[in-house]
């Protein structure tokens, strides 16, 4: 429930920005002169920001996007009056109304590849051959071309989606963003409903058109919106564990200082782990540890696991005693204990999660392996005042565990 609510405001948090970016367009028509130059300006200020984060997080994407946005927007304001006034600003925004589409889908569609590789020296000669195709083709004698790219293409009236978009630009719009949800609904990152977001933003600006205004509140709230999605992913990177998913050592750590008057903390370790590698690979280790992990994240009783690195865990339970989590450890030691993993022999070890669905197969080729656990626990009390004397107390307590044999929880 928490998780589905959390993933619900990240989803919605960029469309909520939007919205009080619009709010705030609205009312800008009561700015001062000096004010509104700045608003005009910001956009530039916030793409020098993002490329400069993107740059140092190595994020080609977002840093690819935010070079597109700033050319498109420089484009729109100032290629008109350096054209001597040959291309007009309605040819301009026409191509912008392909080009920021097609670049958005480009560019989230790459893999992360850096910014200074050739990968990215490449995607940077793709963003100069669209510059000099769109100088070629604003020259008068393209003309032509220009209004048959622009004309419907389809017997069909789109009129009343948006008057200003020729059929070609929405097409791209919408083929945009269907790569976009595909992405989100597949990969999950925070990184495409951004992009989701900004497509949003760019189409209903373009779509509007000729109002610098809405075009440098739009551009400047899209060119946030990127760097938030960076920070956001930076921040999960660095408190959530990669292999298994479970919050890191950083994240307990903070987590330790918020622990108020009461509480218990327990420590898990796998049994015999470096047997288990040294037999089956560390691959396969890997595959047992995020199961093993999966099953610790469900802990009841109000525990929160952690990986506090290599095969050992952590829980800690707010507000509790040993005597209330007692039941909760001993339930998720019996979980992992029961919970089988199936090998196929044949792999080049590894392994799948349909241990118990293959349970009794007569397939010659999968083994079932069992995995233990071990755990300590400890609580505050008057020997162990602080969050990390009670931790080292729950260590001792696992330390006893091994000696009792493994597989039992020892406090
Ligand atoms: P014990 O029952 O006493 O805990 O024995 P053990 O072999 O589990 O103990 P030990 O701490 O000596 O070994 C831990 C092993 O866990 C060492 C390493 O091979 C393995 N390990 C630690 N982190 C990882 C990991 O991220 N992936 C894999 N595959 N193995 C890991
Ligand atoms: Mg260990
Ligand atoms: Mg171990």
């Amino acid at each position: 429930m928490k998780t589905i609510m959390k993933t619900t405001f990240k989803l919605l948090l960029p469309f909520a920005f939007l919205a009080m970016a619009y709010f705030f367009y609205t009312k800008t028509n009561a700015l001062s002169q000096p004010q509104m130059d700045m608003v005009k300006l910001a956009p530039y200020a916030i793409f020098i920001i993002g490329g400069v984060i993107s740059w140092k997080f190595n994020r080609s994407r977002e840093f690819f996007i935010i070079s597109v946005m700033a050319l498109s927007l420089a484009a729109h304001i100032y290629l008109p009056h350096l054209r001597g006034g040959l291309a007009h600003r309605s040819e301009i925004d026409f191509l912008l109304t392909l080009l920021l589409p097609f670049n958005i889908a480009l560019f989230s569609f790459f893999r992360e590849r850096g910014i200074l590789s050739l990968w990215g020296a490449l995607r940077i000669g793709a963003i100069a051959v669209q510059v000099l195709l769109c100088y070629w083709l604003l020259e008068p004698a393209q003309k032509d071309l220009l209004h048959t790219m622009g004309k419907a293409w389809l017997p069909v009236k789109l009129n009343f989606v948006t008057p200003h978009l020729s059929q070609a630009s929405l097409f791209l719009f919408l083929a945009a963003l269907v790569i976009l949800i595909i992405r989100q609904v597949t990969h999950r990152s925070s990184q495409d409903i951004s992009f989701i977001a900004v497509l949003c933003a760019l189409f209903y600006t373009l779509h509007r058109t000729g109002d610098p205004v809405l075009y440098a509140v739009s551009f400047a709230a899209s060119g946030i919106i990127l760097i938030v999605s960076i920070i956001q992913d930076s921040y999960s990177m660095a408190f959530s564990d990669e292999l298994t998913g479970l919050p890191s050592r950083r994240a307990l750590k903070q987590d330790m200082m918020k622990l108020g008057m009461n509480y218990a903390i327990a420590m898990l370790d796998i049994d015999h782990f470096k047997k288990f590698n040294d037999t089956y690979g560390h691959d396969t280790g890997d595959e047992v540890l995020k199961l093993v992990a999966s099953t610790i994240r469900d802990v009841t009783g109000g525990g929160k696991a952690y990986r506090y690195g290599g095969e050992e865990f952590t829980i800690l339970f707010p507000g509790k005693n040993i005597n209330e989590v007692m039941p909760s450890l001993e339930e998720l030691r019996e979980k992992v204990a029961k919970r089988a993993f199936t090998l196929r022999r044949s792999g080049r070890g590894k392994g799948g999660k349909s241990g118990r669905k293959a349970r009794g197969s007569k397939n010659a080729k999968q083994k079932q392996i069992y995995i233990t656990i071990s755990i300590g626990v400890s609580q505050k009390s008057e020997k162990h005042k602080k969050p990390d004397d009670v931790m080292k107390s729950a260590d001792t307590a696992l330390y006893r565990a091994k000696k009792k044999g493994r597989n039992c929880v020892s406090k």
